[in-house]
């Protein structure tokens, strides 16, 4: 049996070109037939599966997530669902359909107006996609950046404030950080996990294998079928190599999993 999780790039396209985002965009999607093959073969081995669809946009192709999960339900014994999106196609429809299937459900948003306005324009109505009642279902993933950090805490309250319960901190790895912005980084995590610890309040950092956002590794599969160990395929190789050279990620790894250290030993 594979304990990998299978991750479906439904679609290379987007609705959004965020600042920050390190994905190679293109006018494609899968098609039912593709994922139906690979579900195929998948479930000749494993009685149960945990898909997360991925993209680009996967709101793009909602009509697509729903046909591949009843497909799901019919070859598998167990199953478990997660979907990142930006939220911007969000509907009460598709809110009710991804709580009723119990989805992990990610959405992005990063702070208030100001700070939205960083990463694209007029995304901040996101927050009002969410209706009141139902802020505790998703996790906002909140993306760090050199840009952002200087108020990331204010941020993290602001969410909070509106009703939000659960969170995913995802520091933004492609980019080069100057000194003083590993130093705030640093400064506002602080603050945060005070609150996240005053608070009580749901991490997803806690319930996964790694911190680093987009590069999810387990089966992943691209829109043509074919078979990825991890979804940096996606990603441009200049934006992996001022990566790996710039040794970042390991410092801002090591600085987050010293707070996520602590709060577990609490
Ligand atoms: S970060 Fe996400 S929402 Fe923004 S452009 Fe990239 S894929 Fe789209």
């Amino acid at each position: 049996m594979d304990e990998r999780q299978v991750i479906f790039i439904v679609t290379k396209r987007c609705n959004f070109d965020c600042t920050y985002c390190p994905i190679i965009k293109e006018g494609v999607s899968m098609r039912f037939e593709v994922a139906r093959d690979f579900l195929d073969e998948y479930s000749k081995e494993n009685e149960k599966i945990d898909l997360k669809f991925f993209g680009g946009e996967p709101l793009l192709e909602f009509d697509l997530v729903k046909e591949i999960l009843s497909y799901v339900k019919l070859k598998f014994r167990e199953f478990s669902f997660e979907i990142c999106t930006n939220g911007f196609l969000l509907t009460l429809e598709m809110l009710d359909f991804f709580e009723r299937e119990n989805f992990k459900f990610h959405i992005s948003i990063d702070g208030d107006r100001i700070t939205q306005g960083y990463k694209f324009k007029d995304a901040v109505n996101i927050i009002d996609k969410v209706p009141e009642l139902r802020r505790d279902f998703p996790i906002v993933n909140i993306v760090l950046s050199p840009k952002n950090i200087w108020d990331s805490y204010s941020n993290f309250v602001y969410l909070y404030q509106k009703g939000f319960r659960k969170f995913k901190l995802l520091p933004h790895f492609f980019t080069n950080w100057r000194e003083d912005e590993f130093v705030e980084f640093e400064k506002q995590l602080s603050y945060i996990f005070s609150f996240i610890k005053e608070k009580g309040i749901y991490l997803d950092n806690f319930f996964i294998k790694e911190n680093r956002p987009l590069v999810n590794s387990g089966i992943v599969v691209d829109c043509k079928g074919v078979e990825f160990v991890d979804n940096g395929f996606l990603i441009s190789d200049e934006l992996v190599d001022n990566e790996v050279l710039g040794g970042m990620n390991e410092r801002l790894d090591r600085i987050l999993g010293s707070f996520l250290d602590e709060l577990r030993n609490v």
